[in-house]
Protein backbone atom coordinates (compact mmCIF):
# COMPACT_ATOMS: atom_id res chain seq x y z
CA UNK A 1 0.00 0.00 0.00
CA UNK A 2 1.32 3.52 -0.74
CA UNK A 3 -0.39 6.98 0.09
CA UNK A 4 -0.97 7.31 -4.04
CA UNK A 5 -2.65 3.99 -4.43
CA UNK A 6 -4.90 4.88 -6.97
CA UNK A 7 -4.33 3.11 -10.39
CA UNK A 8 -4.32 -0.31 -9.47
CA UNK A 9 -7.09 -0.35 -6.93
CA UNK A 10 -10.62 -2.17 -7.84
CA UNK A 11 -13.24 -3.20 -6.20
CA UNK A 12 -13.41 -6.68 -5.74
CA UNK A 13 -16.88 -8.33 -6.83
CA UNK A 14 -20.01 -8.47 -4.69
CA UNK A 15 -23.63 -8.47 -5.46
CA UNK A 16 -23.88 -5.31 -6.81
CA UNK A 17 -21.00 -5.69 -9.64
CA UNK A 18 -22.62 -8.50 -9.79
CA UNK A 19 -26.12 -6.80 -10.86
CA UNK A 20 -24.39 -4.28 -13.20
CA UNK A 21 -22.12 -6.97 -15.22
CA UNK A 22 -25.76 -8.78 -15.89
CA UNK A 23 -27.13 -5.54 -16.41
CA UNK A 24 -24.41 -4.79 -19.05
CA UNK A 25 -24.56 -8.07 -20.54
CA UNK A 26 -28.42 -8.06 -20.81
CA UNK A 27 -28.31 -4.60 -22.65
CA UNK A 28 -30.20 -2.76 -19.49
CA UNK A 29 -27.58 0.15 -20.21
CA UNK A 30 -24.48 0.17 -21.26
CA UNK A 31 -23.07 2.15 -19.04
CA UNK A 32 -22.58 2.50 -15.56
CA UNK A 33 -23.99 6.12 -13.44
CA UNK A 34 -23.35 6.45 -9.99
CA UNK A 35 -24.32 9.23 -7.57
CA UNK A 36 -22.75 10.05 -3.84
CA UNK A 37 -26.19 11.90 -2.09
CA UNK A 38 -24.81 13.62 1.21
CA UNK A 39 -27.35 15.53 3.11
CA UNK A 40 -25.24 18.72 3.59
CA UNK A 41 -25.95 18.46 7.27
CA UNK A 42 -23.06 17.41 8.97
CA UNK A 43 -19.53 16.45 8.37
CA UNK A 44 -18.81 13.28 6.69
CA UNK A 45 -17.88 9.97 8.73
CA UNK A 46 -16.57 6.93 7.60
CA UNK A 47 -19.49 5.10 6.94
CA UNK A 48 -19.94 7.69 3.83
CA UNK A 49 -16.22 6.81 2.94
CA UNK A 50 -18.04 3.24 2.42
CA UNK A 51 -20.43 4.62 0.09
CA UNK A 52 -17.93 6.81 -1.31
CA UNK A 53 -15.61 4.43 -2.47
CA UNK A 54 -18.06 2.19 -3.81
CA UNK A 55 -20.01 4.97 -5.74
CA UNK A 56 -16.91 6.39 -7.29
CA UNK A 57 -14.95 3.14 -7.27
CA UNK A 58 -18.24 1.93 -9.76
CA UNK A 59 -17.37 4.38 -12.03
CA UNK A 60 -13.72 4.44 -12.14
CA UNK A 61 -13.95 0.37 -12.74
CA UNK A 62 -16.62 0.58 -15.38
CA UNK A 63 -15.30 3.58 -16.55
CA UNK A 64 -18.56 5.51 -15.94
CA UNK A 65 -19.83 8.56 -14.22
CA UNK A 66 -20.24 9.55 -10.66
CA UNK A 67 -22.01 13.13 -9.18
CA UNK A 68 -21.59 14.71 -6.29
CA UNK A 69 -25.30 15.51 -5.25
CA UNK A 70 -26.12 17.50 -2.32
CA UNK A 71 -29.56 16.50 -0.89
CA UNK A 72 -30.34 19.83 0.37
CA UNK A 73 -34.38 19.34 0.99
CA UNK A 74 -33.94 20.12 4.02
CA UNK A 75 -33.37 24.17 4.39
CA UNK A 76 -32.73 24.32 8.29
CA UNK A 77 -30.26 21.98 8.90
CA UNK A 78 -27.91 22.80 6.10
CA UNK A 79 -24.88 24.72 5.65
CA UNK A 80 -22.18 26.14 3.46
CA UNK A 81 -19.42 25.18 6.36
CA UNK A 82 -21.01 21.42 5.70
CA UNK A 83 -21.20 21.79 1.53
CA UNK A 84 -17.25 22.87 2.00
CA UNK A 85 -16.26 20.10 3.78
CA UNK A 86 -17.90 17.59 2.02
CA UNK A 87 -16.15 18.45 -1.21
CA UNK A 88 -12.82 18.45 0.53
CA UNK A 89 -13.37 15.49 2.22
CA UNK A 90 -14.34 13.46 -1.02
CA UNK A 91 -11.42 14.79 -3.08
CA UNK A 92 -8.79 14.11 0.01
CA UNK A 93 -10.44 10.64 0.10
CA UNK A 94 -8.58 10.46 -4.20
CA UNK A 95 -11.99 10.63 -5.67
CA UNK A 96 -13.24 13.03 -8.59
CA UNK A 97 -16.81 13.59 -9.11
CA UNK A 98 -17.98 13.53 -12.81
CA UNK A 99 -20.68 16.74 -11.92
CA UNK A 100 -21.67 18.50 -8.46
CA UNK A 101 -25.09 18.98 -8.34
CA UNK A 102 -27.91 19.75 -5.73
CA UNK A 103 -31.46 18.51 -5.58
CA UNK A 104 -32.61 21.97 -5.18
CA UNK A 105 -31.02 22.15 -9.02
CA UNK A 106 -34.35 20.56 -9.32
CA UNK A 107 -37.08 22.00 -7.49
CA UNK A 108 -38.80 23.95 -10.58
CA UNK A 109 -39.11 20.07 -12.07
CA UNK A 110 -39.95 18.92 -9.14
CA UNK A 111 -42.85 21.05 -8.51
CA UNK A 112 -43.85 20.90 -12.07
CA UNK A 113 -43.48 16.78 -11.19
CA UNK A 114 -46.03 17.35 -8.34
CA UNK A 115 -48.52 19.06 -10.13
CA UNK A 116 -48.39 16.47 -12.79
CA UNK A 117 -49.21 13.73 -10.23
CA UNK A 118 -52.08 16.63 -8.59
CA UNK A 119 -53.23 16.51 -12.58
CA UNK A 120 -53.75 12.73 -12.99
CA UNK A 121 -55.44 12.28 -9.35
CA UNK A 122 -52.64 11.04 -8.07
CA UNK A 123 -51.85 13.81 -5.20
CA UNK A 124 -53.81 15.59 -2.43
CA UNK A 125 -53.05 19.01 -0.41
CA UNK A 126 -54.16 17.61 2.66
CA UNK A 127 -55.01 19.75 5.56
CA UNK A 128 -54.43 16.94 8.65
CA UNK A 129 -52.17 18.44 11.38
CA UNK A 130 -49.02 16.63 11.20
CA UNK A 131 -49.98 14.50 14.23
CA UNK A 132 -53.32 13.26 12.95
CA UNK A 133 -51.35 12.68 9.47
CA UNK A 134 -49.34 10.00 12.10
CA UNK A 135 -52.21 8.54 13.90
CA UNK A 136 -54.48 8.49 9.97
CA UNK A 137 -51.19 6.61 9.06
CA UNK A 138 -52.19 3.05 10.93
CA UNK A 139 -48.95 0.92 12.29
CA UNK A 140 -47.28 -1.99 11.13
CA UNK A 141 -50.60 -4.43 11.74
CA UNK A 142 -53.07 -2.25 11.70
CA UNK A 143 -54.24 -0.38 8.16
CA UNK A 144 -54.35 3.31 8.11
CA UNK A 145 -57.70 4.68 6.96
CA UNK A 146 -58.03 7.75 4.81
CA UNK A 147 -57.64 11.33 5.27
CA UNK A 148 -61.07 13.26 5.16
CA UNK A 149 -59.17 15.68 2.46
CA UNK A 150 -58.29 12.98 -0.05
CA UNK A 151 -60.84 13.37 -2.61
CA UNK A 152 -60.93 16.62 -3.29
CA UNK A 153 -61.02 17.47 -7.32
CA UNK A 154 -58.08 18.30 -9.13
CA UNK A 155 -58.99 22.10 -9.64
CA UNK A 156 -59.31 22.54 -5.76
CA UNK A 157 -55.90 20.70 -5.43
CA UNK A 158 -54.11 22.39 -8.13
CA UNK A 159 -54.96 25.93 -6.23
CA UNK A 160 -54.30 25.14 -3.04
CA UNK A 161 -50.78 23.27 -4.11
CA UNK A 162 -50.20 26.75 -5.93
CA UNK A 163 -51.54 29.05 -2.47
CA UNK A 164 -49.16 26.82 -0.61
CA UNK A 165 -46.43 27.45 -2.60
CA UNK A 166 -47.28 31.32 -2.38
CA UNK A 167 -46.95 31.63 0.97
CA UNK A 168 -50.51 31.83 1.93
CA UNK A 169 -50.03 28.79 5.00
CA UNK A 170 -48.48 28.01 8.02
CA UNK A 171 -45.81 25.31 8.50
CA UNK A 172 -47.74 22.28 9.56
CA UNK A 173 -50.92 23.41 8.26
CA UNK A 174 -51.04 21.45 5.35
CA UNK A 175 -49.28 19.75 3.02
CA UNK A 176 -48.99 17.74 -0.74
CA UNK A 177 -49.56 13.69 -0.31
CA UNK A 178 -49.46 10.97 -3.05
CA UNK A 179 -52.35 8.98 -3.58
CA UNK A 180 -51.75 5.94 -3.22
CA UNK A 181 -52.66 3.26 -0.79
CA UNK A 182 -53.97 3.92 2.72
CA UNK A 183 -54.37 0.12 3.34
CA UNK A 184 -51.06 -0.90 1.84
CA UNK A 185 -48.79 -3.43 3.99
CA UNK A 186 -45.67 -0.72 3.25
CA UNK A 187 -46.09 2.57 5.67
CA UNK A 188 -44.21 4.40 3.69
CA UNK A 189 -46.84 3.66 0.75
CA UNK A 190 -49.77 5.21 2.87
CA UNK A 191 -50.07 8.36 0.59
CA UNK A 192 -46.75 9.64 2.00
CA UNK A 193 -46.13 13.55 2.11
CA UNK A 194 -44.45 14.44 -0.99
CA UNK A 195 -44.52 18.74 -0.09
CA UNK A 196 -43.93 20.59 2.81
CA UNK A 197 -44.21 24.32 4.10
CA UNK A 198 -40.69 25.51 5.45
CA UNK A 199 -40.24 29.23 6.32
CA UNK A 200 -36.55 28.59 6.08
CA UNK A 201 -33.84 30.44 4.09
CA UNK A 202 -31.99 27.94 2.26
CA UNK A 203 -28.33 27.31 1.49
CA UNK A 204 -28.55 27.92 -1.77
CA UNK A 205 -32.06 28.96 -2.97
CA UNK A 206 -32.40 31.47 -0.27
CA UNK A 207 -36.08 32.62 0.18
CA UNK A 208 -37.56 31.26 -3.13
CA UNK A 209 -39.40 28.77 -1.89
CA UNK A 210 -41.32 27.87 0.98
CA UNK A 211 -42.51 24.68 -0.04
CA UNK A 212 -39.94 22.02 -0.21
CA UNK A 213 -39.90 18.52 -1.71
CA UNK A 214 -39.76 15.11 0.43
CA UNK A 215 -36.74 12.88 0.14
CA UNK A 216 -38.71 10.12 -1.36
CA UNK A 217 -40.17 12.04 -3.89
CA UNK A 218 -37.01 14.00 -4.49
CA UNK A 219 -34.01 11.31 -4.46
CA UNK A 220 -35.62 9.35 -7.18
CA UNK A 221 -36.66 12.26 -10.03
CA UNK A 222 -33.28 13.55 -9.17
CA UNK A 223 -31.51 10.09 -10.35
CA UNK A 224 -33.62 9.83 -13.12
CA UNK A 225 -33.05 13.95 -13.97
CA UNK A 226 -29.10 12.77 -13.68
CA UNK A 227 -29.37 9.21 -15.85
CA UNK A 228 -28.40 7.34 -12.77
CA UNK A 229 -28.16 3.86 -13.90
CA UNK A 230 -27.54 2.12 -10.06
CA UNK A 231 -28.84 4.12 -7.16
CA UNK A 232 -27.10 3.04 -4.31
CA UNK A 233 -28.57 3.42 -0.52
CA UNK A 234 -28.81 1.36 2.70
CA UNK A 235 -30.90 -1.36 4.04
CA UNK A 236 -33.17 0.73 6.09
CA UNK A 237 -34.39 2.40 2.38
CA UNK A 238 -35.61 -1.27 1.13
CA UNK A 239 -39.03 -0.74 1.68
CA UNK A 240 -39.34 2.91 0.06
CA UNK A 241 -38.20 1.50 -2.78
CA UNK A 242 -41.86 0.77 -3.77
CA UNK A 243 -42.70 4.73 -3.49
CA UNK A 244 -39.27 5.28 -5.76
CA UNK A 245 -40.27 3.26 -8.63
CA UNK A 246 -44.04 4.17 -7.99
CA UNK A 247 -42.97 8.12 -8.38
CA UNK A 248 -40.83 7.33 -11.61
CA UNK A 249 -44.10 5.19 -13.34
CA UNK A 250 -46.17 7.70 -12.69
CA UNK A 251 -44.48 11.05 -14.14
CA UNK A 252 -43.50 12.09 -17.79
CA UNK A 253 -39.65 11.14 -17.25
CA UNK A 254 -38.17 8.34 -19.47
CA UNK A 255 -35.20 7.02 -17.42
CA UNK A 256 -35.86 4.58 -15.19
CA UNK A 257 -32.65 4.27 -12.56
CA UNK A 258 -32.81 1.27 -9.99
CA UNK A 259 -32.54 1.36 -6.47
CA UNK A 260 -30.03 -1.14 -4.48
CA UNK A 261 -29.56 -1.35 -0.77
CA UNK A 262 -26.76 -2.44 0.81
CA UNK A 263 -26.21 -2.73 4.39
CA UNK A 264 -24.51 -0.17 6.35
CA UNK A 265 -21.10 0.33 8.13
CA UNK A 266 -21.42 -0.15 11.84
CA UNK A 267 -18.04 0.32 13.59
CA UNK A 268 -17.76 -0.92 17.00
CA UNK A 269 -16.96 1.74 19.38
CA UNK A 270 -17.83 4.84 17.05
CA UNK A 271 -20.92 7.37 15.94
CA UNK A 272 -21.82 7.27 12.54
CA UNK A 273 -25.06 9.21 13.29
CA UNK A 274 -24.56 13.06 12.23
CA UNK A 275 -27.38 14.08 14.81
CA UNK A 276 -25.04 12.40 17.26
CA UNK A 277 -21.72 13.57 16.17
CA UNK A 278 -23.06 17.39 16.08
CA UNK A 279 -24.56 16.67 19.29
CA UNK A 280 -20.85 15.77 20.62
CA UNK A 281 -19.26 18.94 18.95
CA UNK A 282 -21.90 21.14 20.53
CA UNK A 283 -21.87 20.22 23.55
CA UNK A 284 -18.25 20.80 23.88
CA UNK A 285 -17.46 17.35 24.29
CA UNK A 286 -15.13 17.02 21.15
CA UNK A 287 -12.89 19.87 19.89
CA UNK A 288 -15.22 20.46 16.82
CA UNK A 289 -16.05 17.90 13.92
CA UNK A 290 -12.38 17.17 12.82
CA UNK A 291 -11.63 16.17 16.73
CA UNK A 292 -8.68 13.37 16.27
CA UNK A 293 -10.95 10.72 18.29
CA UNK A 294 -13.65 10.93 16.06
CA UNK A 295 -14.39 9.17 13.04
CA UNK A 296 -15.69 11.48 10.68
CA UNK A 297 -13.02 11.66 7.57
CA UNK A 298 -11.86 15.34 8.60
CA UNK A 299 -11.38 13.46 12.32
CA UNK A 300 -9.22 10.53 10.79
CA UNK A 301 -7.44 13.17 8.73
CA UNK A 302 -6.32 15.13 11.40
CA UNK A 303 -5.24 11.85 13.66
CA UNK A 304 -2.86 10.77 10.97
CA UNK A 305 -5.15 8.59 8.92
CA UNK A 306 -4.55 8.16 5.15
CA UNK A 307 -6.61 8.09 2.05
CA UNK A 308 -5.66 5.43 1.24
CA UNK A 309 -5.93 3.70 4.33
CA UNK A 310 -9.66 4.66 4.84
CA UNK A 311 -9.85 3.01 0.94
CA UNK A 312 -7.92 -0.55 2.14
CA UNK A 313 -10.76 -0.84 5.10
CA UNK A 314 -13.27 0.04 2.49
CA UNK A 315 -12.01 -2.77 0.21
CA UNK A 316 -12.01 -5.25 3.26
CA UNK A 317 -14.75 -4.54 4.54
CA UNK A 318 -16.34 -5.56 0.98
CA UNK A 319 -20.33 -4.67 0.05
CA UNK A 320 -23.03 -7.17 1.14
CA UNK A 321 -26.92 -7.01 2.15
CA UNK A 322 -25.75 -8.52 5.62
CA UNK A 323 -25.92 -5.92 8.81
CA UNK A 324 -23.00 -6.33 10.77
CA UNK A 325 -20.39 -4.22 12.80
CA UNK A 326 -17.21 -3.87 12.06
CA UNK A 327 -14.10 -4.14 14.75
CA UNK A 328 -11.81 -0.99 15.15
CA UNK A 329 -9.14 -3.01 15.39
CA UNK A 330 -10.04 -3.48 11.44
CA UNK A 331 -9.69 0.09 10.43
CA UNK A 332 -6.42 0.81 12.61
CA UNK A 333 -4.85 -2.33 11.16
CA UNK A 334 -5.32 -0.80 7.42
CA UNK A 335 -3.32 2.33 8.75
CA UNK A 336 -0.82 0.61 10.22
CA UNK A 337 0.11 -1.17 7.25
CA UNK A 338 0.36 1.59 5.35
CA UNK A 339 2.79 3.46 7.85
CA UNK A 340 4.31 0.63 8.62
CA UNK A 341 5.78 0.93 5.15
CA UNK A 342 5.99 4.49 4.68
CA UNK A 343 6.24 6.57 7.91
CA UNK A 344 9.94 7.55 8.57
CA UNK A 345 11.25 6.69 11.88
CA UNK A 346 12.21 9.13 14.39
CA UNK A 347 12.82 9.18 18.25
CA UNK A 348 10.82 10.44 20.61
CA UNK A 349 10.92 10.53 24.60
CA UNK A 350 7.30 11.41 25.89
CA UNK A 351 7.82 11.19 29.35
CA UNK A 352 11.39 12.38 29.79
CA UNK A 353 14.17 12.28 32.60
CA UNK A 354 17.33 12.84 32.30
CA UNK A 355 20.22 10.51 31.55
CA UNK A 356 23.67 11.85 32.58
CA UNK A 357 26.97 9.70 30.98
CA UNK A 358 29.30 10.66 33.28
CA UNK A 359 32.34 9.87 31.14
CA UNK A 360 31.44 11.34 27.87
CA UNK A 361 34.03 12.81 26.59
CA UNK A 362 36.62 10.40 27.96
CA UNK A 363 38.47 7.86 25.34
CA UNK A 364 36.11 5.92 23.36
CA UNK A 365 33.18 7.57 24.72
CA UNK A 366 33.51 10.76 21.98
CA UNK A 367 30.93 10.88 19.68
CA UNK A 368 28.60 13.88 19.04
CA UNK A 369 26.25 12.87 15.87
CA UNK A 370 24.92 9.91 13.83
CA UNK A 371 23.66 9.66 10.85
CA UNK A 372 21.04 7.05 10.89
CA UNK A 373 18.34 5.79 8.48
CA UNK A 374 14.57 6.95 8.20
CA UNK A 375 13.58 3.57 7.53
CA UNK A 376 15.34 0.07 8.14
CA UNK A 377 13.76 -1.11 4.61
CA UNK A 378 13.34 1.56 2.73
CA UNK A 379 16.41 3.54 1.44
CA UNK A 380 14.62 6.04 -0.42
CA UNK A 381 13.01 7.57 2.67
CA UNK A 382 16.91 8.93 3.26
CA UNK A 383 18.56 9.01 6.43
CA UNK A 384 19.43 12.15 8.98
CA UNK A 385 21.50 13.75 11.78
CA UNK A 386 21.02 12.93 15.89
CA UNK A 387 23.40 14.80 18.19
CA UNK A 388 24.70 12.87 21.32
CA UNK A 389 25.93 14.90 24.20
CA UNK A 390 26.90 14.24 27.75
CA UNK A 391 23.09 14.83 28.83
CA UNK A 392 19.78 12.85 27.20
CA UNK A 393 16.60 11.94 28.20
CA UNK A 394 14.99 8.76 28.41
CA UNK A 395 11.76 7.81 28.89
CA UNK A 396 10.61 7.56 32.74
CA UNK A 397 9.15 4.26 31.64
CA UNK A 398 12.76 2.96 30.71
CA UNK A 399 14.62 3.03 33.97
CA UNK A 400 13.86 1.18 37.81
CA UNK A 401 16.07 1.06 40.30
CA UNK A 402 15.14 -2.58 40.79
CA UNK A 403 13.35 -5.00 38.49
CA UNK A 404 13.20 -8.72 37.75
CA UNK A 405 14.33 -10.68 35.06
CA UNK A 406 11.16 -9.74 32.67
CA UNK A 407 12.73 -6.06 32.42
CA UNK A 408 14.28 -5.50 29.47
CA UNK A 409 15.22 -1.68 30.05
CA UNK A 410 17.83 0.00 32.43
CA UNK A 411 17.82 -0.68 36.33
CA UNK A 412 20.73 0.01 38.58
CA UNK A 413 23.45 -1.93 38.20
CA UNK A 414 22.70 -3.38 34.14
CA UNK A 415 23.48 -2.26 31.32
CA UNK A 416 21.03 -1.73 28.06
CA UNK A 417 21.68 -0.19 24.43
CA UNK A 418 21.15 3.53 23.60
CA UNK A 419 19.48 2.65 19.97
CA UNK A 420 22.09 3.70 17.55
CA UNK A 421 24.82 4.43 20.25
CA UNK A 422 26.51 3.45 23.40
CA UNK A 423 25.58 0.63 25.79
CA UNK A 424 25.51 2.63 29.07
CA UNK A 425 25.15 1.11 32.73
CA UNK A 426 22.86 2.89 35.31
CA UNK A 427 24.93 3.57 38.30
CA UNK A 428 22.91 6.11 40.43
CA UNK A 429 19.37 8.52 40.43
CA UNK A 430 18.32 11.36 41.91
CA UNK A 431 14.70 12.07 43.04
CA UNK A 432 12.30 14.57 43.17
CA UNK A 433 10.33 15.44 46.70
CA UNK A 434 7.39 12.85 45.88
CA UNK A 435 10.26 9.84 44.86
CA UNK A 436 9.92 10.29 41.51
CA UNK A 437 13.21 9.71 39.38
CA UNK A 438 14.52 12.75 38.15
CA UNK A 439 18.14 12.18 36.82
CA UNK A 440 19.56 9.06 36.22
CA UNK A 441 23.74 8.65 36.20
CA UNK A 442 25.24 5.89 34.09
CA UNK A 443 28.34 5.21 32.59
CA UNK A 444 29.30 4.27 28.87
CA UNK A 445 31.09 1.33 27.53
CA UNK A 446 33.51 2.72 25.38
CA UNK A 447 33.59 2.13 21.75
CA UNK A 448 30.70 -0.01 21.80
CA UNK A 449 28.95 1.58 19.01
CA UNK A 450 27.10 -0.78 16.45
CA UNK A 451 29.96 -3.30 18.08
CA UNK A 452 29.54 -6.38 20.81
CA UNK A 453 31.81 -5.41 23.19
CA UNK A 454 33.31 -8.78 25.29
CA UNK A 455 32.08 -9.03 28.77
CA UNK A 456 28.88 -6.45 28.61
CA UNK A 457 25.57 -7.94 27.33
CA UNK A 458 22.84 -5.14 27.04
CA UNK A 459 19.77 -6.18 28.45
CA UNK A 460 17.96 -4.70 25.48
CA UNK A 461 17.18 -1.38 23.60
CA UNK A 462 15.76 1.90 24.63
CA UNK A 463 15.07 5.02 22.21
CA UNK A 464 16.75 8.77 23.68
CA UNK A 465 17.22 12.35 22.78
CA UNK A 466 20.22 15.06 23.17
CA UNK A 467 19.02 17.17 25.82
CA UNK A 468 20.85 19.81 24.60
CA UNK A 469 19.64 19.45 21.54
CA UNK A 470 15.86 18.56 21.24
CA UNK A 471 12.25 19.62 20.39
CA UNK A 472 10.08 20.34 23.32
CA UNK A 473 6.68 20.07 22.26
CA UNK A 474 3.24 19.18 22.86
CA UNK A 475 2.06 15.03 21.80
CA UNK A 476 -1.71 14.44 22.08
CA UNK A 477 -2.34 10.55 22.99
CA UNK A 478 -5.85 9.28 22.62
CA UNK A 479 -8.14 6.43 23.50
CA UNK A 480 -11.54 5.17 22.94
CA UNK A 481 -13.77 8.18 22.59
CA UNK A 482 -16.27 5.82 24.11
CA UNK A 483 -16.83 3.05 27.22
CA UNK A 484 -18.88 1.28 24.94
CA UNK A 485 -18.65 -1.09 22.12
CA UNK A 486 -22.09 0.16 20.78
CA UNK A 487 -22.46 3.84 21.60
CA UNK A 488 -25.28 3.96 19.32
CA UNK A 489 -27.46 2.27 21.15
CA UNK A 490 -27.00 3.49 24.50
CA UNK A 491 -30.00 5.50 25.85
CA UNK A 492 -28.33 8.24 26.43
CA UNK A 493 -25.29 8.06 24.96
CA UNK A 494 -23.63 11.18 25.97
CA UNK A 495 -23.23 9.25 29.50
CA UNK A 496 -20.58 6.66 27.83
CA UNK A 497 -17.99 9.10 26.88
CA UNK A 498 -14.46 7.78 27.83
CA UNK A 499 -13.44 10.69 30.14
CA UNK A 500 -9.77 9.39 29.66
CA UNK A 501 -10.15 9.68 25.72
CA UNK A 502 -7.57 12.15 25.38
CA UNK A 503 -4.20 12.75 27.15
CA UNK A 504 -2.12 15.68 26.40
CA UNK A 505 1.73 15.27 27.18
CA UNK A 506 3.01 19.21 27.14
CA UNK A 507 6.57 18.80 27.15
CA UNK A 508 7.68 15.43 25.74
CA UNK A 509 11.46 15.59 23.97
CA UNK A 510 11.60 14.91 20.80
CA UNK A 511 14.77 14.42 18.24
CA UNK A 512 15.66 18.07 16.81
CA UNK A 513 14.58 17.17 13.36
CA UNK A 514 10.80 16.77 14.10
CA UNK A 515 10.50 20.61 14.76
CA UNK A 516 10.70 21.26 10.55
CA UNK A 517 7.64 18.72 10.43
CA UNK A 518 4.96 19.46 8.02
CA UNK A 519 1.62 18.73 8.26
CA UNK A 520 0.31 15.64 7.02
CA UNK A 521 3.69 13.98 7.79
CA UNK A 522 3.63 11.19 9.21
CA UNK A 523 5.94 9.17 11.62
CA UNK A 524 7.02 6.12 14.06
CA UNK A 525 7.66 7.29 17.03
CA UNK A 526 10.09 4.12 17.86
CA UNK A 527 8.89 2.08 20.50
CA UNK A 528 5.76 4.21 20.69
CA UNK A 529 3.53 4.14 17.70
CA UNK A 530 2.57 6.12 15.14
CA UNK A 531 2.29 9.69 14.87
CA UNK A 532 1.39 12.68 12.98
CA UNK A 533 1.69 16.38 13.02
CA UNK A 534 -1.71 17.85 14.34
CA UNK A 535 -3.04 20.20 11.55
CA UNK A 536 -4.72 22.45 13.90
CA UNK A 537 -1.41 23.28 16.14
CA UNK A 538 0.04 23.93 12.73
CA UNK A 539 -2.47 26.47 11.38
CA UNK A 540 -1.76 28.18 14.80
CA UNK A 541 2.08 28.04 14.19
CA UNK A 542 2.92 25.12 16.28
CA UNK A 543 4.02 22.07 15.59
CA UNK A 544 2.16 19.65 17.77
CA UNK A 545 2.01 15.72 17.28
CA UNK A 546 -1.14 12.99 17.62
CA UNK A 547 -0.90 9.72 18.06
CA UNK A 548 -2.43 7.60 15.19
CA UNK A 549 -2.07 4.34 16.13
CA UNK A 550 -0.13 2.04 18.47
CA UNK A 551 2.63 0.10 16.95
CA UNK A 552 0.63 -3.72 17.51
CA UNK A 553 -2.38 -3.96 18.36
CA UNK A 554 -2.57 -5.31 22.27
CA UNK A 555 -0.61 -3.08 23.10
CA UNK A 556 -1.91 0.03 25.34
CA UNK A 557 0.29 3.42 24.64
CA UNK A 558 -1.99 5.69 27.07
CA UNK A 559 0.52 5.49 30.34
P1 LIG B 1 -26.73 10.12 9.02
O1 LIG B 1 -27.55 9.20 9.83
O2 LIG B 1 -25.33 10.23 9.50
O3 LIG B 1 -27.39 11.45 8.76
P2 LIG B 1 -27.46 9.55 6.37
O4 LIG B 1 -27.63 8.24 5.72
O5 LIG B 1 -28.68 10.34 6.63
O6 LIG B 1 -26.58 9.36 7.65
P3 LIG B 1 -26.60 11.02 4.14
O7 LIG B 1 -25.84 12.27 4.12
O8 LIG B 1 -28.02 11.07 3.71
O9 LIG B 1 -26.48 10.45 5.58
O10 LIG B 1 -25.83 9.88 3.37
C1 LIG B 1 -25.22 10.01 2.12
C2 LIG B 1 -24.98 8.64 1.56
O11 LIG B 1 -24.10 7.92 2.43
C3 LIG B 1 -26.26 7.85 1.48
O12 LIG B 1 -26.28 7.18 0.22
C4 LIG B 1 -26.16 6.87 2.60
O13 LIG B 1 -26.80 5.67 2.30
C5 LIG B 1 -24.66 6.68 2.77
N1 LIG B 1 -24.32 6.32 4.14
C6 LIG B 1 -24.54 7.06 5.25
N2 LIG B 1 -24.15 6.40 6.35
C7 LIG B 1 -23.64 5.21 5.93
C8 LIG B 1 -23.08 4.08 6.60
N3 LIG B 1 -22.94 4.03 7.90
N4 LIG B 1 -22.67 3.04 5.83
C9 LIG B 1 -22.80 3.08 4.49
N5 LIG B 1 -23.34 4.11 3.81
C10 LIG B 1 -23.76 5.16 4.52
MG1 LIG C 1 -29.99 11.29 5.39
Amino acid sequence: MSNTVGVEEKIPRNFITDIIDDDLKSGRTDHVATRFPPEPNGYLHIGHAKSICLNFGLARDYKGTCNLRFDDTNPEKEDMEYINSIKNDVQWLGFKWTEIRHSSDYFDRLYGYAVELIKKGLAYVDELTPDQIREYRGTLTAPGKDSPYRNRSVEENLNLFERMKNGEFKEGEICLRAKIDMASAFICMRDPVIYRVRYASHAITKDKWCIYPMYDFTHCISDAIEGITHSICTLEFQDNRRLYDWVLENISIEARPHQYEMSRLNLEGSITSKRKLNLLVKEGIVDGWDDPRLTTISGLRRRGYTPASIREFCRRIGVTKQDNVVEMSALESCIRDDLNTNAPRAMAVLHPIKLIIENYGQEGVTDTSYTVSNHPEREDLGSRTITLSKEIYIDAADFREEANKQYKRLKLGSEVRLRNSYIVKALSCQKDSEGNVTVVHCEAVPNSVGANIEGHKPKGVIHWVDANNCFRTTVNLYENLFNTPNPGAAEDFLSTVNPNSKTVIENAALEKSLENAKVGDHFQFEREGYFCTDSKAFEEGRVEFNLTVALRESKKVIV
